[in-house]
């Protein structure tokens, strides 16, 4: 199993000194410990995520937030990429846009994504993507895993087939709430979100019951029992909430 450290910010980079590049032909100024995601939203730019959540540690894992960076001949995910002194970034170019939209096709091609029987319907973050970046179908063969389903535990339940990895639910679950009752197992194709040693969620004896793994989690993979399509609505304001209390306690701690 992988430990998953607390939120960290990059400690190499010197968040005083200021640096000014381009986003999009746009002239920007910004902190060098801020990622390129961070400063292109704050100057307006959308780009768009599904493993990044305000309040949380970044991972990278889902490579949606991809720009173009002028003399880097890979891609690059913006929300771990930080700026340097006359970078020029571009977000939306065709080609960006090409590789977002295979991604997306291949999240639908892993699992069992039938939109029409999932209780996110409507206002799931997966879905919404496909719409704004119009997939609305997908070149490669379905893959068709036979996933479970796990209703063990008296308030939440889990479905593996909903599941794009994004590990917001073992993020929240180790840095906000301090349970770390997710964790991961296996790699690639296999990779799992698991809780406690790979045992029902009902049996852990970890999970306090809080709920923030369910309101955090993108898709239908994590939801409410007894919650009907048009009341499973993820409600996910207290992050940064909660980030900011825990920041002022520690600060306190060290007086
Ligand atoms: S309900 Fe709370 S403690 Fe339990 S797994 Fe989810 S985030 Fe962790
Ligand atoms: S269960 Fe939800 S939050 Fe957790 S990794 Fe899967 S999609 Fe992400």
């Amino acid at each position: 199993m992988i430990s998953h450290a607390p939120k960290k910010v990059r400690t190499d980079l010197n968040p005083s000194r200021l640096i000014t590049f381009k986003i999009d032909d746009r002239d920007v100024t910004a902190r060098a410990d801020e990622s390129i995601l961070t400063i292109a939203r704050q100057n307006g730019i959308n780009i768009p995520t599904l493993c990044h959540l305000d309040g949380l540690s970044e991972r990278g894992a889902c490579r949606l937030c991809i720009v173009e960076v002028r003399g880097a001949t890979k891609l690059l995910p913006s929300c771990v990429t930080f700026p340097r002194q006359d970078m020029e970034v571009v977000t939306n170019s065709p080609r960006v846009v090409t590789y977002r939209k295979k991604i997306l096709e291949l999240l639908f091609t892993e699992r069992n994504h039938v939109c029409s029987v999932c209780v996110s319907n409507g206002h799931c973050e997966l879905q919404n993507l496909a719409v704004d970046l119009g997939v609305d179908h997908v070149r490669y063969t379905y893959l068709y895993p036979r996933h479970a389903v796990d209703a063990s535990h008296p308030r939440f339940s889990v479905d593996h087939n909903r599941c794009v990895l994004c590990l917001r639910c073992v993020r929240v679950c180790d840095e906000i709430e301090g349970a770390h009752t997710w964790d991961i197992m296996g790699r690639g194709i296999t990779c799992k979100v698991i809780t406690d040693l790979n045992q029902p969620w009902g049996t852990s004896e970890t999970c306090t019951g809080c709920g923030k793994c369910v309101q955090v989690c993108p898709t239908g993979a994590l939801s409410e029992k007894g919650r009907s399509v048009a009341e499973m609505i993820k409600r996910r304001q207290f992050l940064p909430y909660l980030q900011m209390m825990r920041e002022k306690q520690e600060e306190s701690w060290q007086k």
